[in-house]
């Protein structure tokens, strides 16, 4: 007979918007605190889309069958909202992000969320949590949109309940003071394959990363990168980034969108402004082997990660099993440090927005 176990119960008592008016957000860093609130929406096989409320930040109940806990069948996003000149919080290209995540719905056999509905919950939730946004220089408010599973059943085909949430969390500037250089590991194993979900947002292509992201951390690299399946040989993206090559030649290289790497906001805004800068952008494919004879060679100038939480950073250094090489000076390049800041300039409302990215709240 087994002995009976008791479980610690511990408290986790969020701080309140009086805490961070006190400066307890200062500097949040990421991910590590939340909001007071949340947006919970459900659906229901028949019903569709119901019950939509935007109620305190809690715990949720879940049936211990729920398929999300057994199949995974979870999705997310990640965005900002920013705080402009005048005070108004506004985002950026939201509806890029609601529509990559009726791509991963897709995928992964979940119900679409009109678009709509899915900017409306993150603007219900900025508003009550808007204290949250922290002071520091650089900060914003990170928002997490995601979809579960709950239906109760063990078998597997796609379930027929599901919740919707909106949670905030506020951020720190990644970088302390402008963008050091990262340091990458080249791994061995595989994130995406063609055919899987590679494209998609969804927990488990982050779960299946989590071996190869410790394995970098420990030989004291920053990032992850993976090559693609078939022939382990083309550059596919980072762990949590996409990636992109400056020519001496005046092009800027990025990986194509071939299913089986994340289609980055951040990687398509650049891609625009990049054009608009006069650099021959060319989506195609690019070799490990290629990036180090131009980096060796000179052919290429600067290579530099780009995504939602650090912006755009430079890569300095490229290690793997066989290989080390180092990029430029190691340090961040030019055009690196003019398409960042370009970007941050309309992600803050200090340049003109012609292509209309801004969305205030
Ligand atoms: N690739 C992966 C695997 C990511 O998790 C992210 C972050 N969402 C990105 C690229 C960059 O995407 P975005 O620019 O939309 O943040």
């Amino acid at each position: 007979m087994l002995a009976a176990t008791t479980f610690a119960h511990v408290p986790h008592p969020a701080p309140t918007a009086d805490a961070v008016r006190a400066g307890l957000v200062a500097d949040p860093g990421f991910g590590k605190i939340f909001s007071d609130h949340m947006v919970t929406i459900d659906w229901t096989e028949g019903q569709g889309w119901h019950s939509a409320t935007l109620g305190p930040r809690q715990p949720i109940a879940l049936d211990p069958a729920a398929s999300v806990l057994h199949y995974a069948q979870e999705i997310f996003e990640g965005l900002k909202a920013y705080r402009l000149a005048d005070g108004t919080m506004a985002l950026f290209r939201p509806e890029a992000n609601a529509r990559r995540f009726n791509a991963s719905a897709q995928r992964l056999a979940m119900p679409e969320l009109p678009e709509d509905l899915f900017i409306e919950a993150i603007r219900q939730l900025v508003a009550v949590d808007a204290d949250w946004f922290p002071s520091v220089e650089g900060g914003s408010l990170y928002l997490r949109p995601f979809m579960i599973a709950t239906e109760a059943f063990l078998g597997v085909r796609p379930a027929k309940e599901y919740k919707f949430i909106v949670i905030a969390s506020p951020a720190g500037n990644y970088f302390k003071s402008g963008a050091p250089a990262v340091s990458i590991w080249v791994s061995d194993y595989t994130r995406a394959a063609p055919g899987g979900t590679g494209a998609a947002k969804c927990g488990g292509n982050y779960a299946a990363s989590l071996v190869p992201t410790a394995e970098a951390f420990a030989k004291g690299h920053d990032q992850v990168l993976f090559l693609d399946a078939a022939e382990h040989k083309w550059i596919e993206e980072l762990g949590g980034m996409n990636l992109f090559f400056v020519m001496a030649d005046g092009r800027i290289v990025t990986p194509p969108l071939t299913g089986t790497i994340l289609p980055g906001v951040t990687r398509d805004s650049l891609l625009q402004l990049a054009a608009e800068e006069g650099l021959k952008v060319s989506e195609e494919p690019y070799s490990l082997d290629q990036w180090q004879a131009d980096a060796a060679s000179g052919a290429l100038l600067e290579a530099f990660a780009c995504g939602t939480a650090a912006v755009v950073t430079p890569v300095g250094k490229v290690a793997g099993r066989d290989r080390e090489f180092t990029i430029g000076s190691g340090g961040p390049g030019q055009l690196t440090q003019k398409l960042r800041s370009r970007l941050v300039s309309i992600q803050r409302g200090e340049a003109p927005d012609p292509h209309g990215w801004v969305l205030k709240l």
